[in-house]
């Protein structure tokens, strides 16, 4: 039997940062690399012929988030700590209250439709999310290791950090293949924008290219045997979750499409039908909610047809309650 007595992971010979997650980031890369073994070829082909920068830039500062990730225009990528922290938290939220607030009462018949804020991991998941979000205006990483973190788990928690480890880098594999995308698509060798650019382009397909690019190596990889395929499609809700909270009025800018839409068009994408991955994909909703302190009358009981139904009538509320483009 595997001993679960409390361990920490933390290596300081190998691994780098000031947050929690800085255990993760051989997981994260690990995770990008057993994808396809195609893509990793891929990517080796970008970087031999096409100007790809070997290596990631991985910035690392006890200051609050301004940015997710970005390919820049000499071809390198970047990776931001402090978002990292930000997605693992996310990631946490997501799993806990699928794992705690909706499976468990609904397999113990006790599930009402609300979700039990007396559940003590109900809770510790608000903390973790209150926490992530935090990470916008200040960078305390106290807080961080002293919240379930992965950097060192208790016998309590063990199981669900390693699940959520596992969202976290399927999450971060997929930001890393967006990036990826915008560099095999040819993005950064393009003029630089102008309104007419845009026009003839269509105005956001730079970043749905992107993703799809993502999502269509997310699909012809499996997901490391020993986890669930399932694993890859909450990574994408996560972190379509945190480009909601990280635009919380839903706007978009010049290049990116309202997040709403965004991870509407992920969701599809995946072509999923399992209700599980829909109740996950309203559980990130549920935290724009939360985050944003917009309420909304949502069907429940007899009147909800399932939670893909569900998802389309919140992001049709999200819509109408911001004023942001339609989905
Ligand atoms: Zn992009």
């Amino acid at each position: 039997m595997e001993d679960y007595s409390i361990s920490d992971h933390f290596n300081p010979s190998t691994h780098e940062g000031v947050l929690p997650v800085r255990v993760l980031q051989f997981n994260m890369l690990k995770w990008f690399e057993e994808v396809s073994p195609t893509l990793l070829e891929e990517v080796l082909g970008e970087v031999n012929y096409r100007g790809l920068q070997r290596g990631i830039g991985y910035h690392i500062a006890i200051a609050p988030i301004t940015d997710a990730a970005e390919i820049d225009g000499k071809k390198k990528i970047h990776l931001y700590e402090n978002y990292l922290q930000f997605l693992w938290g996310v990631s946490y939220a997501i799993t806990t209250l699928f794992q705690e607030g909706f499976v468990k009462p609904v397999k113990a018949g006790t599930y009402t439709g609300v979700t039990d804020l007396s559940d003590p991991f109900v809770r510790k998941a608000y903390a973790v999310f209150d926490a992530s979000i935090e990470l916008f205006t200040k960078c305390d990483p106290s807080k961080h290791y002293a919240l379930p973190n992965p950097e060192k788990e208790t016998p309590l928690d063990v199981k669900l950090i390693r699940q959520v480890n596992g969202v976290f880098s399927a999450a971060s594999a997929f930001i890393l293949m967006h990036e990826v995308g915008h560099q095999f698509f040819g993005h950064l060798d393009d003029l630089p924008v102008t309104d007419d650019y845009l026009k003839d382009k269509g105005q956001y397909e730079d970043e749905f290219a992107a993703d799809d690019y993502a999502l269509e190596w997310l699909q012809k990889g499996k997901a490391p045997s020993d986890v669930l395929d399932d694993t890859n499609a909450m990574g994408v809700i996560a972190a379509m979750t945190t480009f909601l909270l990280m635009d919380p009025q839903l706007t978009g800018d010049d290049e990116h499409p309202p997040p709403h839409m965004r991870m509407t068009h992920a969701l599809e994408e995946l072509g999923t039908t399992d209700e599980n991955l829909w109740a996950c994909a309203c559980i990130g909703l549920r935290l724009w909610a939360a985050h944003t302190k917009y309420s909304f009358t949502v069907p429940s009981g007899d009147d909800l047809h399932g939670y893909k139904d569900l998802f389309y009538i919140v992001v049709d509320k999200m819509t109408d309650a911001t004023g942001s483009p339609a989905a």
